[in-house]
């Protein structure tokens, strides 16, 4: 599903991001992505969106050619992947409905097929009564599950979270995390950066560790393994 060889990333101030790396996930991976404040993390996540070019390397994402694509054709990459942040990311006046159909909008989805998503993913993530409310009107929590709703409801091959749950206290993350266990057993890869030790070390799944740019662990059953 995702494959680095090789890359590195250096931004144009000189700072080297991302120094030489190679990662496999295959599909229906859930992978742990640890590591300091300015480790790559971020970076890593960038290049796989092409939000990024990285300097040198191959990248494959979802069967694409993330290097050589056409600007045309990055839409199609995005589409295929969802994407969820620390701060949820909501359009502040449009209801939960409206932010998770949005996503559908977007890929001109018919009308029925886009309320039976919508509704079918507001109930994966138990959000089914709120679909009328704003984010104002939500818990972290509930705006975090929005955001995954959003993430899913195209059907992605691949998650991709960055530190998903950054700013909820631990149970409302542990709520997160069995939604993501139940995506991920649905099929979905998940690939979730994050800097929650009790997270990681409980779930047991691939860890990778990045420390200035380069891998420095990669373990099927790993745990955060980092002091402090
Ligand atoms: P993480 O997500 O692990 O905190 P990042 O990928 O954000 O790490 O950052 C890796 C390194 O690249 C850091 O030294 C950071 O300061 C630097 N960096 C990130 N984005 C840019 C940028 N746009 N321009 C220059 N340096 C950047
Ligand atoms: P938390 O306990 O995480 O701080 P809140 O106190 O913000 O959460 O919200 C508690 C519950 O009340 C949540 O289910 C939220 O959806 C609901 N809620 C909060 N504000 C509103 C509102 N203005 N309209 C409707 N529901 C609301």
């Amino acid at each position: 599903m995702i494959q680095l060889k090789d890359v590195s990333k250096v931004y144009e101030n000189g700072t080297v991001a991302l120094d030489h790396v190679s990662i496999d996930i295959g599909k229906g991976e859930f992978v742990f992505l640890v590591g300091a404040s300015g480790a790559g993390k971020s970076t890593f996540i960038k290049l796989l969106l092409r939000e990024e070019l990285p300097t040198a390397g191959e990248i494959r994402v979802a069967g694409r050619n993330v290097v050589t694509m056409p600007r045309r054709e990055v839409p199609y990459l995005r589409r295929g992947l969802g994407v969820i942040f620390q701060d949820y990311r909501l359009l502040p006046d449009k209801t939960v409905f409206e932010n998770v159909a949005f996503a559908m909008q977007v890929i001109e989805a018919p009308r029925r097929l886009m309320q039976r998503s919508v509704n079918a993913v507001l109930d994966v993530v138990g959000l089914r009564d709120k679909y009328k409310c704003f984010p104002r009107q939500l818990s972290g929590g509930e705006q975090q599950r929005v955001a995954i709703a959003r993430a899913i409801v195209n059907d992605p091959a691949i998650v991709i979270a960055d530190e998903p749950t950054g700013n909820l206290d631990p149970e409302t993350s542990w709520d997160i995390m069995e939604i993501f266990e139940r995506v991920n057993r649905a099929g979905t890869t998940i690939v979730m950066a994050t800097h929650d030790r009790n997270i990681v070390d409980a779930m047991k799944r691939r860890v990778i560790a990045i420390e200035d740019g380069q891998v420095v662990r990669d373990e099927a059953r790993g745990g955060y393994g980092y002091e402090a």
